[in-house]
């Protein structure tokens, strides 16, 4: 945790000035994450420890309690691990460390201690149509599991691992420094408490092998940038045979027309006056069809006209749909053809006269 200290500005780092509502950290948040995406930037460290910075930031910023801590002690009221006791802090809070320490968390430390495997990333990205109707899709995800050939000894067939000479099985070997004792782990056995004379040739002594699995992701429709699924028992497999959780982290790509506020979908339609005044009709897409709304007659600027359930489906509850809301800009032409001109006169005339 030392090198936190030299961390950059949550704020910074996402390019937001310190009020920034939750759009904006979104907004920034969803650019940052296409621009440095691991997939998009294969073998760019660089690029990769940009992308997880600005994940981390976007974590802690989107969280209202998270970022009352960070605006008012800074990265230590946020990343500090003893800091846990206050309420709100979610599942994906501690563990922090994890899931932040490395795109897939190789080498990480489990939550309940040493028994239980890393928790494992993985950033997807979905087009907007997706997010709305839901998916399910494979994906490749690495995996420490159990060598089979020494059925996860490390030793190879008919040796086995011998308690450690130097620890006697401890795991640590104590120096004596000063008037005090130290602990350290056991730099023969690296705290195992047991060597292997003969390594498994498969495994080179680990025990474990890494493989690539497939595993069935089903996203519910409507999801939204910033928003995770855990899928439990996913993740790697710990030395004591538990395995840690996958999360999936989603970011979705922007519409072109929508701006998208939770289920709630919001779209401009620009009408001529004339139009506004009469009455008529505009196309807007849906999440389904393209449809026409009706303006009604006397339609005033800043008029919205909203579609009820025609939104965002709600993850957890599909059923459950926002509102599509058509915002009305009226329109005044800048020019006039002599013909618009004279009816336009006319309707002056018939306007003062009554
Ligand atoms: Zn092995
Ligand atoms: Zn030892």
């Amino acid at each position: 945790m030392t090198a936190r200290m030299d961390k950059p500005d949550y704020y910074e780092v996402l390019g937001v000035s310190r009020d920034a509502d939750e759009r904006a950290l979104k907004k920034a948040y969803r650019a940052l994450a296409m621009q440095y995406h691991p997939d998009r930037n294969p073998g760019d460290t660089e690029a990769e420890d940009k992308f997880k910075m600005a994940s981390e930031a976007y974590e802690v910023l989107r969280d209202p309690e998270k970022r009352r801590l960070y605006d008012t002690y800074g990265h230590a009221g946020v990343n500090n691990t003893g800091f846990s006791g206050f309420s709100g802090v979610d599942d994906i809070f501690s563990q922090f460390g994890d899931i932040f320490g490395d795109l897939f968390g190789f080498g990480g430390r489990g939550r309940g201690g040493a028994q239980r495997g890393s928790d494992l990333r993985y950033d997807m990205e979905l087009t907007f149509a997706e997010a709305a109707q839901g998916l399910k899709r494979t994906i490749q995800v690495p995996r420490s599991v159990r060598c089979d050939t020494c059925d996860g000894s490390g030793a190879e067939a008919g040796s086995k691992p011998e308690t450690c000479s130097m620890c006697r099985g401890r795991g640590q070997v104590h120096h004596q420094q000063g008037f005090f004792t130290l602990a350290t782990t056991c730099p023969r056995c690296r705290g195992r408490g047991t060597t292997i004379a003969k390594p498994c040739k498969t495994c080179d002594g680990q025990g474990q092998k890494r493989v690539e699995r497939e595993v069935s992701v089903r996203i519910p429709p409507g999801v939204d940038t910033g928003m995770k699924l855990r899928l439990r028992g996913e993740g790697d497999l710990g030395p004591g045979g538990h395995p840690g959780d996958l999360y999936v982290f989603l970011v979705v790509k922007e519409h072109p027309e929508f701006q998208r506020d939770g289920q709630d979908l919001h779209i401009l339609r620009e009408v001529d006056f004339a139009r506004a005044a009469l009455g008529g009709q505009v196309t807007i897409p849906t999440l389904e069809d393209d449809t026409t709304v009706n303006i009604p007659p006397g339609t005033q600027p800043g008029d919205r006209i909203t579609l009820r359930g025609k939104g965002m489906p709600n993850p957890n509850h599909a059923e459950s749909r926002g509102d599509i809301i058509v915002h009305v800009k009226v329109t005044i032409p800048k020019r006039l053809s002599q013909e618009q001109r004279e009816a336009l006169e006319r309707y002056a005339e018939v306007t003062a006269a009554s």
